[in-house]
């Protein structure tokens, strides 16, 4: 099937319609494929011009083309853009007013528009759907299509029911476009589309103008001289990026004072105004370095930026890709520089670990959230933390929270932002315009403010009214202080109460009956979702670490086939010029033999246990009979002496356990201001327990590295050479296994005939079938049951279910030719392996913290049951919400619920005689003209109009008929 019935000219489209020249490498073939009614994947980086491969589509075939896009902000621009080319395009979303939106939906039916742009959420509009079906769109368009899958960065409800809106909409051909490259997402949103047999184009991640380099650096002041050697070396706007906000203050501290560039910080933390000011004088140039969290980018679009520093290593490769990205978008010379130290790689380890927090610290929030009297509950998570004794830390709580939020057994409230409590505690007659009096007419400024309360507070009287300080501020024409002056001063001399704006959250348990064993928590998928997190910063670690090209590191991972040479010339690991240090190779850590030395060298540091230096635990090692050895008890360690035949001297391993620490697997620490003492990392250990763990790369000093390659036998031991025997493997992303050390063994070649096969049937590149690694990691483990397949990296479930029966039985029918050469410290539980802490008991405290500034500790913070000891449904908290004058998208943010849960609750009260008046429901006019089609069809059939409020015909209905 073809979209287009003549041959188009995709040149002329382009220059003419669109007033581009050429095209951007990858456009044009995935625009033929779209040309050719294929359904497609297109994964390209952002700014790489996703947008172009179906707007040229969209204008050159007759017929719809329906693009879906979250970013409704750049909705708008997009269509302007459109529009002033002279290409037919519009939008609906929640923007525009009812009326518009109908005259548009006519107009879209009545063909008047190539491209539409809707949101995900327009398809729980039925009319839209129907309009849509009736229109048969020739193509429909999935903009950040990683949406649809939960394994993406950026989830979304409403992207994972676009399958099914595909198929009632008659299952157009679908171009998919996101800039997220993992295969387990590539896989789920094409699942989720129902894609069929789509051709998935991966291209444009290479930016030929950007170098790549990394430091191995420790502390942050070494950190810091290495960035003022960049940002002497590219001078030019530049970002640097932080994992704190309080690295960035340092940071750009330093750069203002040591440097003198002009500066300016950016993070989430500052408001509004102040990082606005700070993106613009950036933009316009007035400072030409920000320091900045990932917060910083959205939106920015500066060409000139000539380098993009890390001071701290983010978690994924798509995140440092896509930071490091802004740099040279105008096409000159740029750097891309990561700040490496074992540090950042534990920093990321935490976030993780804090994100998935262990079952027993999930029930323990539980059990401690359900022993409590109040409801709803409001304490900051450090609160919980101290209180419930959980040994996870403060965003773990929260992690914890909203596991339990979405398993159903908590429900959160929103974090009321900026809401405020006020409460009159006097009679109603009280009130009636006689407090002002009360209040000197020489304090007009609190004058006006307790009319402004009052008004707020009419008909409810002694009951707490929510506001927002910053609208009542707003409409008296003062500032925040000189509110909260006034009311400090009324609280005072009139019986008023006033919260001012919680900060925490607050949530209440569903049920408290419920014990934590019974909650339904899939700590499995969790689990699976915790590996998958950690497979990419394992990624992202062995880029800092490897000796291999960037570039092609990088294009593999995003599944681009490089076609590059040995070296790309572009990254410090391809050029030979002065970017590492004088006198030092890099030394490629990953025959057998030299991983034995390494694990041996690892093994001692272990052994001694952090209270030794590098040259005891050296010459431990080389097994010296030093006095130092008795006196220490090194010698009676199971690793003295392990390396005396190896042919290095205590020196050379005393270099080792440098590199080593240069690589972030062993720490030193001085204590006391004696010598440092010397101790593995977490990636140490990590490195130690892997066999899998990826090839190391370590800088020597050249003489060393030259010994320590002759006496393993390395072919040469630099960088260059290691490059250049690795390139081909990592270039071609696994597709040809030619670098494998398992070439030959008669498994391998089953699994890579077997990954062939599967590769034609579902017309995809081998490497999306499985990785090299991923087949290396079979070999090795030889799995043989369905468990021991999930512990595979790289064999997710949906693979499982897949190929898992042909793999298990391709290992059944060949025996095991490979035994572990290195058993050293592996063999048997080691005792020096961290165990896991034990829980810390902890008796709930007696009396609990109260929070915010509550000038009453009476006074509730939401509207109170009737006795405490009253349960109160979570329908009847929606409702009073709404008792109180708040609206359904009020009730719905302040709930944190979808505004549809907030109409069942209703229904659900107003069914069991709980009054709500229609007029709070809908506006005026949509009353009247429901209330007309009642009364003319008496069935409870639901009108067609207006179609964007259909939801909320059922409530209607119960109010009025109580059905
Ligand atoms: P993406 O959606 O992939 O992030 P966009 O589609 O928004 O990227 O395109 C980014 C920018 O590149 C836009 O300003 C667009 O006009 C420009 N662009 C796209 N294709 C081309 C091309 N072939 N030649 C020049 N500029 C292009
Ligand atoms: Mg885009």
């Amino acid at each position: 099937m073809s979209l287009v019935g003549e041959p188009v000219d995709l040149e002329h489209a382009l220059r003419g319609r669109f007033g581009l020249q050429d095209f951007r490498p990858g456009q044009r073939e995935v625009i033929e494929a779209v040309l050719g009614g294929r359904d497609v994947l297109c994964v390209m980086p952002t700014g790489g011009g996703k947008s172009l491969c179906y707007q040229l589509p969209a204008v050159v075939t007759p017929g719809l083309t329906l693009v879906v896009s979250p970013l409704i902000a750049l909705m708008k621009d997009q269509v302007d853009a459109l529009t002033q080319r002279g290409v037919r395009a519009t939008l609906l979303n929640s923007t525009i007013d009812a009326a518009l939106q109908t005259q548009r939906m006519a107009e879209i039916e009545a063909g008047l528009y190539d491209l539409v742009y809707v949101a995900p959420e327009r398809f729980r509009s039925s009319r839209f759907t129907a309009m849509i079906q009736r229109v048969r769109p020739a193509l429909m368009a999935v903009d950040e299509a990683h949406c649809i899958s939960q394994w993406g960065h950026d989830f979304r409800p409403d992207y994972a029911r676009l399958g099914e809106a595909r198929r009632r909409i008659g299952s157009p051909p679908c171009i998919a476009l996101t800039a997220t490259a993992t295969d387990v997402v590539q896989r789920d949103v094409a699942e989720q589309l129902g894609l069929h047999d789509p051709r998935l184009f991966v291209t444009g991640f290479d930016r030929p103008n950007l170098r790549y380099v990394v430091a191995k650096t420790g502390r942050d002041e070494a950190k810091l001289q290495e960035l003022s050697r960049t940002l002497e070396r590219a001078p030019g706007p530049a970002v640097i990026y932080a994992s704190s906000r309080a690295r960035c203050e340092a940071v750009a501290a330093y750069v203002a004072k040591e440097l003198r560039r002009e500066v300016v910080v950016y993070h989430a933390g500052m408001d509004r105004d102040a990082r606005s000011k700070a993106q613009d004088d950036f933009m316009n140039g007035e400072a030409d370095v920000v320091v900045a969290t990932n917060a910083f980018g959205m939106g920015v679009d500066k060409s000139d930026i000539r380098s993009v520093i890390h001071f701290n290593m983010p978690g994924t490769i798509e995140a440092y890709y896509q930071e490091a990205g802004r740099a040279g978008r105008d096409g000159r010379p740029s750097v891309c520089v990561l700040l490496y130290s074992a540090g950042d790689r534990r920093l990321q380890e935490m976030f993780i670990e804090n994100e998935f927090p262990p079952r027993q610290a999930v029930h323990q929030v539980y059990d401690y959230l359900r022993s409590l009297d109040d409801d709803p509950i409001e304490l900051t998570y450090a609160q919980i933390l101290e209180q419930s004794g959980v040994d996870v830390k403060e965003s773990g709580v929260g992690a914890s929270i909203q596991i339990l939020d979405d398993a159903g057994a908590i429900e959160k409230f929103s974090p009321r932002e900026n809401m405020a409590i006020v409460r009159f505690n006097m009679e109603a007659d009280e009130l009636e315009g006689s407090l002002v009096e009360r209040i000197s007419a020489q304090a007009p400024v609190k004058r006006a403010v307790l009319a402004g309360l009052e008004a707020m507070a009419r008909g409810r009287v002694g009951e707490p009214c929510y506001f927002r300080p910053d609208e009542l501020a707003a409409a008296l024409g003062l500032d925040r202080p000189a509110l909260n002056r006034a009311i400090k001063g009324l609280t005072a001399e009139l019986p008023i109460d006033y919260i001012p704006p919680f900060r925490g959250n607050a949530l209440r348990v569903v049920d408290r009956t419920r014990k934590a064993r019974d909650l339904e928590i899939d700590f499995r998928k969790l689990e699976v979702r915790k590996r998958h997190e950690y497979e990419k910063l394992d990624r992202m670690t062995q880029y800092a670490m490897s000796p291999i090209c960037r570039r092609s590191l990088i294009l593999s991972y995003f599944g681009e086939r490089a076609n590059l040479s040995e070296h790309c010339g572009g990254c410090d690991n391809c050029r030979s010029d002065g970017d590492g240090p004088g006198g030092v190779d890099a030394t490629l850590v990953d025959a057998p033999a030299a991983r034995e030395t390494i694990q041996k060298v690892l093994s001692g540091v272990a052994r001694a246990k952090g209270r030794f230096g590098k040259t005891s635990v050296a010459q431990m090692l080389a097994g010296s009979d030093s006095e130092r050895m008795t006196r220490g008890g090194l010698q009676a360690l199971s690793t003295y002496g392990i390396l005396r035949n190896s042919g290095l001297t205590h020196r050379e391993i005393a270099d080792l356990i440098d590199a080593l620490g240069g690589a972030g697997l062993i720490e030193s620490q001085s204590v006391d201001g004696f010598k440092p003492v010397v101790s593995l990392s977490e990636a140490g250990w990590a490195w130690l327990r892997d066999r899998e763990a990826p090839a190391l790369s370590l800088r020597l000093p050249r003489e060393v590295a030259h010994k320590f390659a002759a006496v393993h036998g390395l072919a040469r031991a630099s960088a260059r050479a290691a490059t250049a025997s690795r390139s081909a493997d990592s270039s071609a992303a696994g597709d040809s296994a030619t670098a494998s050390d398992f070439c030959g063994d008669p498994l391998w070649e089953r699994l890579k005939a077997l990954r062939q096969q599967w590769a034609r049937e579902a017309k995809q590149p081998a490497y999306c079938v499985f990785t090299n690694q991923t087949m290396e990691a079979l070999v090795r483990q030889r799995p043989t049951t369905p468990a021991a397949l999930g512990e595979v990296k790289g064999l997710g479930r949906a693979r499982i279910e897949r190929y898992g029966d042909a793999l298990l039985e391709a290992i059944a029918g060949l025996q095991p030719d490979f035994a572990p050469t290195i058993d050293e410290p592996f063999t048997e539980p080691d005792p020096l392996l961290p165990t896991p802490r034990p829980p810390r008991t902890t008796t709930p405290p007696a009396t609990k913290t109260p929070v915010a500034a509550a000038p009453s500790p009476a006074t509730p913070a939401m509207p109170a049951p009737a006795t405490s000891s009253d349960h109160v449904s979570t329908e009847e908290w929606t409702w009073r919400l709404l008792d109180r004058g708040f609206t359904i998208e009020d009730a719905a943010a302040i709930r944190s619920l979808d505004p549809s849960v907030v109409v069942r609750h209703l229904v659900w009260m107003v069914r069991r005689g709980k009054p709500l008046a229609a007029s709070a429901i809908a506006p005026e006019a949509v009353v009247t003209a429901w209330d007309a089609w009642m009364a003319a069809r008496p069935d409870g059939e639901a009108p067609v109009e207006p179609a964007d409020r259909l939801y909320l015909w059922p409530l209607f209905r119960a109010c009025r008929t109580g059905l």
